[in-house]
């Protein structure tokens, strides 16, 4: 089993009378691009910014790289994280943004900002001030700020919001790179799962602050790829027709249904033979459920 990098347990943070986040037990797996999808006010950021040690959590417990409670503050500077917008200087340009986080930092190596630079794809651009850069540099260069000190948890949030189809492919690239070279773990947060689906290797879906679900890329898919579904009783009655036939990739959801995720051309024939065995089939039909209508109906359907 994969190592748990960061892991919650009941954490809760409430503002007055409102739960912004609600008892989330959330796990973030060593080396796994995280992502947290949520629609607007779920509690994304509140729950990112207490992980990161922004702001402090009413109530549960947050556990990172094996320390918990007190403890936490040893492992504080392991995170590095954008939340909200990036604190730039316009006037300056990326590489001496970049040279003041590492004088605060205390690093002191020569090439290190060319480095950054030339993970974040602006190396080019290091010396053009930041009030010149699109929205899409400056985003990269809040995720390089992030990136000072090497840390082992990088946290973002909704870093590709208000960005144009350009600037997304930009920092979608970059954050398959951290995770692929780099083997950065990583949590990003976004409410379009279409987008976060073309990155992310797990996810945790928050609605009006509870986790509604915690799922792998793998499971993801499977519920949201093209099958054959059959609705009928006592389904496990399919299952010597379906062998007979050779199907392997198969799956009986529940007392319901069985879901066939290979030789969707078949389903007429598939139909014919449970029907010779005396299977009543009540339905039989091909469906491809949408990333986003999944996550849609997950969280209330399209229109709360
Ligand atoms: P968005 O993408 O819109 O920022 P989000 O999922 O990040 O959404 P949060 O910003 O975490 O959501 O907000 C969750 C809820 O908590 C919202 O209802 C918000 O109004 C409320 N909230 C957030 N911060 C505060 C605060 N400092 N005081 C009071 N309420 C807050």
């Amino acid at each position: 089993m994969s190592e748990i990098l960061l892991q919650t347990k009941g954490l809760t943070k409430q503002y007055g009378r409102h739960c912004a986040v609600d008892q989330v037990n959330l796990h973030i797996k060593k080396g796994a691009v995280y992502g947290f999808i949520g629609r607007n006010g779920a509690g994304k950021t509140t729950f990112l910014k207490m992980i990161s040690g922004l702001s402090s959590p009413t109530s549960g417990e947050i556990e990172m790289f094996g320390y918990k409670e007190k403890e936490l503050s040893r492992v504080r500077s392991r995170i590095g994280c954008l939340i909200e917008e990036p604190g730039l200087y316009g006037n300056m340009s990326a590489f001496e943004n970049l040279s003041m986080k590492c004088r605060l930092f205390g690093i002191k190596k020569r090439d290190y900002v060319e480095q950054i630079l030339e993970t974040i794809g602006l190396k080019e651009a290091g010396k053009k001030k930041i009030k010149h850069f699109s929205l899409g540099m400056k985003q990269r260069l809040g995720i390089g700020l992030a990136l000072v000190g090497e840390p082992d948890l990088l946290v973002l949030d909704e870093p590709i919001n208000g960005l144009d189809p350009q600037g997304i492919v930009e920092v979608r690239d970059m954050i398959l790179k951290l995770s692929e070279e780099k083997h950065m773990t990583i949590i990003i947060s976004s409410h379009i799962l279409e987008e976060l689906s073309k990155i992310a290797t797990d996810y945790g879906i928050i609605h009006r602050g509870v986790l509604l679900q915690e799922l792998s890329r793998e499971e993801l898919m499977k519920k949201c790829c093209e099958r054959i579904e059959i609705t009928m009783d006592q389904p496990r009655q399919a299952v010597p027709i379906l062998d007979s036939m050779g199907f392997a990739n198969y799956q009986i959801v529940d007392s319901e249904h069985v879901f066939i995720y290979e030789r969707l051309e078949e389903s007429a024939l598939l139909n014919r033979e449970l029907n010779r065995s005396d299977i009543y089939v009540k339905e039989i039909k091909i469906t491809n459920e949408e990333l986003e209508t999944y996550f849609l109906n997950m969280t209330g359907g399209a229109n709360i």
